[in-house]
């Protein structure tokens, strides 16, 4: 079984208990306006051009027609390209790098392992992306190998896939993180592209399982940052039995510069920004109906 991933993060706290790894999977099925993970939106393995990098020596050119210079300007024709990756081999300055890897779930198990003793009693693996839940089976695989060895696993899903792919998780898996954009569904349509139904038809299966959930919402303004929409989500969660906790993820533009070297437009607004008391503020929301905010 072999799985596509874009980013293996180590000694993460916020994904889960205690120490874990994190495991980023390739493809979502959302695009969130503000998503800060664009690596983590197609499914396939991709050229990234770093531009502050390029010395404009034409050597990517001289390897393959899809590159070209017009000046000292770059330009890569992804259209055109078959990912050979020869571009990247020619590059001498590391402006042109592969994003994304393919990798046997032993591979990424032996991964995982190599940090087994930061781990302790409720450490473990986190599998996010992207949407880990596409590759449904990669991750069983995977969090089969990581059970067997006495650690925890997390999934990080936004909920947006067949209910299948949760029963194929649900007996490895200890805890899902949950996201939840919007319980309005033209916000929800209009803000990632799809609407919400199945999410929450997911979200209420998933409750009714037992298993444990921590609910992520990020706060995006002209989005969600409001007070109405947070009591949508509270009412929602309100009516579940096994929210643990809820996180509130302010919005950040942190990773719009990856958009251009994937070939992506952003198409957020860069300069908003969510304050502190509006924060203090949803917290507050969450906090009244007795959820515990973290
Ligand atoms: S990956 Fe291959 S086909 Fe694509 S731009 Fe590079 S050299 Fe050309
Ligand atoms: S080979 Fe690399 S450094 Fe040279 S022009 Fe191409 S992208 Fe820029």
């Amino acid at each position: 079984m072999r799985g596509t991933l874009f980013n293996i993060q180590r000694f993460c706290l916020h994904d889960g208990p205690g120490i874990r790894t994190t495991v980023f999977l390739k493809g979502c099925p959302l695009r969130c306006k503000w998503c800060h993970n664009p690596a983590g939106l197609s499914p396939n393995i991709q050229i990234q051009f770093l531009e502050d990098k390029c010395v404009g020596c034409a050597k990517c050119a001289s390897t393959c027609d899809c590159h070209s210079l017009a000046g000292t300007e770059h330009i890569l024709n992804r259209a055109d390209c078959r990912k050979c990756f020869e571009c990247v081999e020619s590059c001498p300055s590391g402006a042109l790098t592969v994003c994304g890897e393919v990798m046997t779930a032993e591979e990424l198990f032996s991964v995982i392992m190599a940090d087994k003793d930061f781990y302790e009693d409720d450490g473990g693996v986190t599998f996010s992306g992207g949407e880990p839940l596409l590759q449904a089976d990669f991750v069983r695989e995977v969090a089969e190998l990581v059970r067997k060895e006495g650690y925890t696993v997390t999934v990080d899903t936004c909920g947006e896939v067949p209910w299948e792919a949760f029963e194929t998780v649900l007996p490895v898996t200890d805890l899902f993180l949950y996201d939840i954009k919007a319980i309005c569904p033209e916000i929800h349509k209009n803000a990632t592209g799809v609407s919400n139904g199945r999410i929450l038809e997911n979200l209420h299966r998933l409750d009714a399982c037992g298993k444990d959930i921590w609910a992520r919402i990020p706060v995006i303004p002209t989005v969600n940052a409001t007070a109405e929409e947070m009591t949508k989500i509270a009412e929602l969660l309100e009516s579940l039995s096994n929210i643990k906790r809820v996180t509130l993820i302010p919005y950040h533009s942190l990773g719009h510069h990856q958009y251009k070297a994937l070939g992506y437009v952003y198409r957020f607004d860069t300069s908003l920004s969510v304050s502190d008391g509006q924060i203090a503020e949803f917290t507050e929301i969450f906090t009244e109906r007795g959820f515990y905010v973290k």
